[in-house]
């Protein structure tokens, strides 16, 4: 008989800690809170709101901020996150360069180690990231005792037969490898693993664009595109790990041949890789984001005929995300350069009738997250943060034993 994990049961110190979680992320979204307003917002007691707010506080996660008049002239102290409180190791590693971070409670960037690597495998890879997390440690001075964690992202998908380990959008000899074990093995820290999409879906959770949304679908566009699903304030992760793997879905189905080996997938249109495709740029080593850039800032016309052609596909997905998870809206992110997305983004309209076409709706149907190098390493330090700070905290895989 298979066990399978069920939903976690409510004991006491689970309830605890959940209230906790409550506490943080109403301050997280909203700003500062007097100990009322947290009351209102929760729904917790008076008297639950003041013990958790006093075990914070001696925690070091809260910080009292200047008194403000209440409206019946009682002083009230607002609370908010004190980023000194805990630190998170970010890693990412793609197919030109391993990053690596240190961010505070708050996502500030504190530290950071850049290194160029050749499409890495595991053997090659796992050593020096190891090294590197142990430098990020000694980059600054801070309390060790408060880190909670690395977070690793990487491109996906993973442990697909015949689609992770083929082509120039996949990283060679990464199937079956249990990258959160040997590097918690290699460093002693907890390590929370995800797709470059998902870890990008939770940075802009916690730290931008999506931060008072429940249900959105992040569109990384890296070398190749994937998705993160954040579904009624949970990751949606499927049954392998590899759900919004949609890089691979064919919009076109007589189209570009794809590595996979089927036709017209949709990150032969929308990612670096094709653009680079496109631009019939001669040498690799020449093809780059900030090239991108440049080729824009010329007004290139091969790049503005490149995003003309890939608009459609890139319609035509947010047609199918919409329809099939009915998000708030759609977030385009990753590391294709932010002006080359704001130039994607001027030739979607008019997108195309869905369930997102309501007029009454608050959010744009498509919205721009932080876009650039550092999204998906920024978003690899904000996962241990997430897990050990959000209400659904099972939302995260961590590795078994
Ligand atoms: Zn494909």
């Amino acid at each position: 008989m298979t066990l399978k994990r069920s939903v976690a049961g409510t004991n006491l110190e689970q309830a605890k800690s959940h209230n906790r979680r409550v506490v943080i992320e109403a301050i997280r979204t909203n700003g500062a809170l007097s100990r009322a307003q947290i009351a209102r917002l929760t729904a917790l007691s008076s008297q639950t709101i003041s013990n958790i707010v006093d075990e914070l506080e001696r925690a070091g996660l809260l910080r009292p901020e200047a008194t403000q008049k209440g409206a019946r002239g009682q002083p009230a102290v607002p609370y908010s996150i004190d980023p000194n409180g805990g630190y998170s190791i970010g890693l990412q590693l793609d197919h030109q360069t391993a990053v690596g971070v240190v961010t505070d409670l708050s996502g500030t960037l504190r530290s950071r180690i850049e290194r160029r690597v050749d499409r890495p495998t595991p053997a090659e890879a796992m050593p020096s990231l190891a090294t590197m997390t142990d430098e990020l440690v000694r980059s600054f001075r801070f309390d060790r005792s408060r880190l909670l964690g690395v977070g690793m992202a990487m491109p996906g998908p993973f442990d697909v037969e015949g689609m992770t380990s083929v082509g120039p959008t996949a990283l060679p000899g990464w199937q079956d490898f249990p990258v959160a074990l040997e590097l918690e093995r290699l460093t002693g820290l907890p390590v929370t693993f995800e797709n470059d999409a998902t870890a990008a879906a939770i940075g802009e959770r916690l730290y931008g664009v999506a931060r008072n949304l429940n249900s959105f679908v992040y569109l990384f566009i890296g070398t190749g595109l994937g998705a993160g699903l954040f579904l009624d304030g949970h990751l949606y992760k499927g049954s392998r790990h590899n759900a919004g793997e949609i890089g691979h879905m064919i919009v076109k189905p007589d189209g570009l041949a794809c590595f996979c080996g089927k036709h017209g997938c949709l990150e032969r249109y929308v990612s670096l890789r094709a653009a680079y495709d496109c631009l019939e740029i001669p040498d690799p080593d020449h093809a780059s984001p900030e090239k991108l850039d440049e080729l824009l800032a010329a007004g290139n016309e091969r790049l503005l005929a490149w995003a003309d052609q890939a608009a459609a596909p890139l319609r035509q997905a947010i047609d199918v995300l919409e329809l099939a998870f009915d998000p708030e809206t759609v977030v385009l992110g990753g590391f294709m350069p932010l002006a080359v997305i704001e130039l994607l983004v001027s030739r979607l309209e008019p997108l195309h009738l869905s369930v997102s076409s309501a007029r009454t709706r608050t959010v744009p149907r498509v919205l721009i997250g932080a876009a650039g190098k550092d999204t998906s390493v920024l978003g690899a330090a904000a996962l241990p943060i997430f897990s050990e700070t959000n209400p659904q905290f099972d939302v995260l895989q961590k590795p078994l034993g």
